[in-house]
């Protein structure tokens, strides 16, 4: 081998260089392998970060329209897409660098090169400079994923998935969003607010799966404008290229008749992980057929000092739970006697308003005929929601029946992203109704509503419009 290292980390995601960084706070020699030139992984250059950097600027200008009903108006928005682009990638940048520095201080050796495994304790990588081979330890697989193309789609400039929709090339006039999931709603909201028509097709009975359907009942109700047909139950079975634009032919009770015409078509139908392209058997790793890598609560391989976290190991693919993964796999690659054992991971999707929920839904405790009762703060009695001009929201709390602790809750509305870790908080706490109403929120704010949610499930609150 060329070089030897306690642990070599494979991928520098949101999973990886939480892992790389902590296994060197830990006192163990790492290398951190990323066959691109920034770190960061998808979440920092082309997911996370780049969309929610068009995403606050999307709400601002929608914003600023509102501001007429105030009684400031502001002319019509002149958009630069040079410049926001440009604003786009700085932040991208500055986040990226950062991680390179926090690498550095703590001599976290970043090796630039495809790695894969050509035995259980070597990985081999092909950089620019030509390849090396890596001995280690324990290896911690933090290889991601990558988003899925539908099998019939012709390569053409206008066909684009997330990484391609965030470069902003131009803005269509009109969009068709293959998808309704919470990458093409949030891509969506950007190039609406940039003048875009927008189309979305959705092969299930409703978009964004997974949240609680009265969340996303507000969402859709204030959202309904940016789109000229919600296409749901439907299939995309034909997408053509021609000169005059992509013509999309659909299947459904409901789907157009005809193929329809669009100048920019995005694929957001999921994404799925790298397991089958890391020279896993090699190292006699287990991977699923899907490409995920079956792991345990210490995130461990079959093959024990092998770990793997992350969108490579199973849903939800967030970074937030890559992150707390790749701390646990570091902290047991260093000896210690850490575990996975989070009861619950929020989901956020930050659209106009934002849509942000953790633990049983209301459909999933019915489904699982747990017996819950429901604490229900409608946003038009939030003092602040008002003063925003923003009181289409509320926030729902639900309750174990019997021991009153609080077993989940959706919040929708501007800001709900940034609020819904108190409910995370309270169920990874135990906290039950009272616990919550209990503690004093301060006023006039939108995390209030989740104190009166919780006093409403009391039945102490109750004169609500
Ligand atoms: P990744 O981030 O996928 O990183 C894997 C890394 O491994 C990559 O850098 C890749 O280049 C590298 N790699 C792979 N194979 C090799 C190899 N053989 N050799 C060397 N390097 C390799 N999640 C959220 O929580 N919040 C959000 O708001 C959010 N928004 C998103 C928006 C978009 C448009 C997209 C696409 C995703 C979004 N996600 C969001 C999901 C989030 O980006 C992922 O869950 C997260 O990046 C997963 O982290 P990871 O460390 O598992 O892998």
């Amino acid at each position: 081998a060329d070089q030897s290292f306690d642990v070599v980390v494979l991928g520098a995601g949101p999973g990886g260089y939480s892992a790389a960084f902590r296994a060197a706070d830990l006192g163990l020699k790492v290398a951190l392998v990323e066959r691109y030139s920034t770190l960061g992984g998808v979440c920092l250059n082309v997911g996370c970060i780049p969309s929610k950097a068009l995403l606050h600027t999307a709400a601002v200008v929608e914003e600023a329209a509102k501001m007429a009903e105030h009684g400031i108006t502001f002319g019509k928005p002149e958009i630069d897409l040079d410049k926001l682009r440009k604003f786009k990638d700085g932040v991208v940048g500055k986040l990226t660098g950062g991680l390179a520095g926090m690498a550095k201080a703590r001599k976290v050796t970043v090796v630039t090169g495809v790695g894969a495994f050509v035995g259980p304790n070597h990985i081999e990588v092909h950089g620019k400079d030509g390849k090396q081979v890596i001995q280690f330890a324990s290896a911690i697989i933090a290889a991601g994923s990558q988003s899925v193309k539908l099998p019939f789609a012709p390569e053409d400039e206008r066909i684009v998935d997330s990484t391609g929709a965030l470069l902003l090339k131009r803005v269509p006039k009109k969009m068709l969003i293959i998808g309704g999931g919470i990458i093409g709603l949030e891509m969506g909201t950007v190039y609406s607010t940039l003048g875009a028509r927008l189309d979305v097709v959705e092969m299930l009975d409703g978009l964004m799966q997974g949240a609680d359907r009265d969340l996303v009942k507000v969402w859709q109700k204030m959202n309904e404008h940016r789109f000229d047909n919600i296409m749901l139950k439907t299939k995309t079975v034909g997408i053509e290229a021609k000169a005059d634009g992509i013509w999309v032919t659909f299947e459904g009770e409901k789907a157009p008749k005809e193929p329809q015409r669009y100048d920019l078509v995005l694929q957001a139908v999921g994404r799925s992980p790298n397991g089958k392209k890391i020279g896993a058997d090699k190292a006699g790793v287990q991977v699923g057929d899907r490409g995920f890598i079956p792991v345990d609560s210490q995130m461990r391989t079959n093959v024990p000092h092998i770990y793997a976290i992350g969108d490579i190991v199973g849903q939800p693919m967030l970074a937030h739970k890559a992150v707390h993964e790749g701390h646990v796999a570091a902290e047991a690659a260093a000896g210690q006697k850490s575990h996975f054992d989070a009861t619950v991971i929020p989901s956020v999707a930050y659209t106009d308003p934002e849509v942000a929920w953790v633990g049983l839904t209301e459909d999933e405790a019915r489904k699982q005929g747990r017996k819950v009762t429901k604490g229900m703060f409608p946003w038009a009695a939030s003092g602040r929601a008002i003063a925003n001009g923003r009181d289409e929201g509320f926030t729902k709390l639900l309750f174990d029946e019997e021991t009153h602790r609080i077993v989940g809750g959706g919040i929708v509305g501007t800001n709900a992203g940034d609020m819904i870790g108190e409910v995370a908080v309270a169920i990874e706490m135990g906290a039950d109704m009272v616990d919550i109403g209990k503690t004093i929120h301060p006023h006039p704010t939108l995390g209030e509503s989740i104190g009166m949610a919780a006093e409403v499930a009391e039945g102490v609150c109750t004169d609500l419009p």
